[in-house]
C-alpha cells in the first residue's frame, strides 16, 4: 500500500477542521490590525533562500528540498516564507502602496529535518511580515498582534521573550568582545560550539546543551554593547509593551545568527509541550531586502508561529471539536429520498447544515444522526410524502413535533445565526 512520506502527514477530520477554525479567527486579527494577506509560491529558485536565509544555516545547509529543474536551473521548497515575501515586496515594489506594508501568510512550509512529535517535513506556519518602517512602535506593535493572535486562539500561559541584537554599529564590537571570551572556554564546550565559535559566534549563545549553560552564562552580554540609537530603539518597545501591560522577560541570550537581523528579537514560548518550548520567534530584518540585492530602503519585522505545534498546545487544553449537525434527514423509500434531496438542498440554501441518511432502516438511520451530533432528525416516508407533514425530532429532549414543509424551512433558515 502506498502511504503518505516519511515526516509528512494527513490534517484529518475533524483536526483539519480546527485549523481552519483557528486560521479563520487568526484572519479576524491580522484584519483588525490592517494586515493583508500575500500569497507567495510554494518554490522559489533557490538563490533566494541562500542569500535570504543565509548560506551557513542548519535550514540551508541541510534541510532544503532542492532540485535541478528540466532547465537547469535549481529549485527549492520554501523553508520559511520570509524571503519570500520580501523578494514579492522588492518585485511588485509594494513600498509604493500607501503606508508600510504589513504581510501575513497561511501555509505549508518544508525541511528535510529529522521526523519527531511535533516536527514535520511538510509543516505549516502562521506568520507576517511588516515591511518599510524602522520605527520602534512597529515592534511593539507586532508583538502585541502575536500577543492577541495567541490569547484569542486560546493559549494562554506563555511568555516572551525580548532582546536586541544590536546594529551593524555596534554588533561588530559585541562580536569582538564575545570571540575573546570565547577562545578562554572554547574547549569546554559542545562540538557544535566549538565550530560556530568560528563560523557564528552568536549561535553559541543560543545552545541548548545543558553542560554547555554554566560556560555561556559568563559570556558577555549584547544588551552592554548597545549604540546609543539602538538602546534608544530598546527603550521604545519595552515602554510601549509595558505601557500595554504586555509583560516580558528581557532573554540577552535570545539572538539570531544572520547579519541582517538586528535590533527587537522575540520569542514566545509555553510550558505544556514538554519543557519550556519556543512556538514561535520573530524579529526585525532591516538589512534583508539589501541582502537580497535590493536598492530599495525596506526595513522589517516579522514573526512565523508554528501551526503544528500550536495546533497540539490548542488540543491539549480544549480536545478535540465536534462539527455540528443542524438537521439529519432520514428517507424510508425512493420517493422520500427524492424529496429529501430537495428538501437538503432548500435548507442548506438557508444556511443549516444537512445531512441526508443513505439506509433506509429507521433504526439505523437514527443511530447514524446520534454519532453525527444532529440537533434534529425529520423522518420521512411515504406518508410525509404524501401529506406534506413532517415529524421532526429533537434529538436532545426526544421531543417530536408535527411540521409543515414551510415551517420546517423557516425554523431552518437562520440556523447558524440563532445557533439553534
Ligand atoms: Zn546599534
Ligand atoms: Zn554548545
Amino acid at each position: 500500500m502506498i502511504k503518505a512520506v516519511r515526516g509528512t502527514r494527513d490534517i484529518l477530520p475533524p483536526v483539519a477542521g480546527a485549523w481552519a477554525e483557528v486560521e479563520s479567527k487568526v484572519r479576524c486579527i491580522f484584519r483588525r490590525y490592517r494586515c493583508e494577506e500575500i500569497r507567495t509560491p510554494a518554490f522559489e529558485e533557490s538563490e533566494l533562500f541562500s542569500r535570504g536565509v543565509g548560506e551557513e544555516t542548519d535550514i540551508v545547509s541541510k534541510e532544503m528540498y532542492t532540485f535541478t529543474d528540466r532547465d537547469g536551473s535549481s529549485i527549492t521548497l520554501r523553508p520559511e516564507n520570509t524571503a519570500s515575501v520580501m523578494r514579492a515586496y522588492i518585485e511588485h515594489r509594494l513600498d509604493q502602496r500607501p503606508g508600510i506594508q504589513k504581510l501575513f501568510y497561511i501555509g505549508p512550509m518544508f525541511r528535510r529535518e529529522r521526523p519527531q512529535k511535533g516536527r514535520y517535513r511538510q509543516f505549516h506556519q502562521i506568520g507576517a511580515e511588516v515591511i518599510g518602517s524602522d520605527r520602534p512602535e512597529v515592534d511593539a506593535e507586532v508583538i502585541t498582534l502575536v500577543y492577541d493572535l495567541l490569547q484569542e486562539t486560546g493559549v494562554d500561559d506563555f511568555r516572551i521573550l525580548l532582546n536586541s541584537v544590536g546594529c551593524s554599529d555596534c554588533r561588530p564590537v559585541f562580536l569582538a568582545r564575545l570571540k575573546d571570551s570565547l577562545v578562554s572556554v572554547k574547549k569546554e564546550l559542545c562540538q557544535d560550539c566549538q565550530r560556530r565559535s568560528e563560523t557564528n559566534p552568536l549561535r553559541v549563545l543560543d545552545c541548548k546543551v545543558s553542560a554547555d549553560q554554566q560556560f555561556i552564562d559568563q559570556l558577555p552580554s549584547i544588551v552592554d554593547s548597545h549604540c546609543q540609537s539602538c538602546r534608544e530603539h530598546f527603550e521604545v518597545v519595552k515602554g510601549t509593551l509595558t505601557d500595554l501591560h504586555i509583560p516580558f522577560t528581557i532573554q540577552p541570550r535570545l539572538v539570531r545568527g544572520l547579519d541582517y537581523y538586528m535590533r527587537t528579537t522575540f520569542e514566545f514560548t509555553q510550558g505544556t509541550l514538554g519543557a519550556q518550548n519556543s512556538i514561535l520567534g520573530g524579529g526585525r530584518y532591516d538589512g534583508l531586502a539589501a541582502q537580497l540585492g535590493s536598492r530599495i530602503y525596506a526595513p522589517g519585522i516579522g514573526f512565523s508561529i508554528g501551526q503544528d505545534r500550536l495546533m497540539m498546545a490548542l488540543e491539549e487544553r480544549c480536545g478535540q471539536r465536534r462539527d455540528s449537525l443542524d438537521l439529519f434527514l432520514a428517507p424510508l423509500g425512493v420517493p422520500a429520498a427524492r424529496l429529501c434531496a430537495v428538501l437538503a438542498h432548500e435548507l442548506r440554501g438557508g444556511g443549516a447544515t444537512v445531512e441526508v441518511g443513505v439506509d433506509a432502516k429507521l433504526k439505523r438511520a437514527l443511530e447514524l444522526a446520534h454519532k453525527l451530533n444532529a440537533r434534529y432528525t425529520l423522518i420521512v416516508g411515504d406518508d410525509e410524502v404524501r401529506t406534506g407533514q413532517f415529524l421532526l425530532k429533537d434529538m436532545s429532549t426526544g421531543s417530536q413535533e408535527l411540521v409543515s414543509r414551510q415551517h420546517l424551512l423557516s425554523k431552518f433558515s437562520t440556523a447558524t445565526e440563532h445557533g439553534i
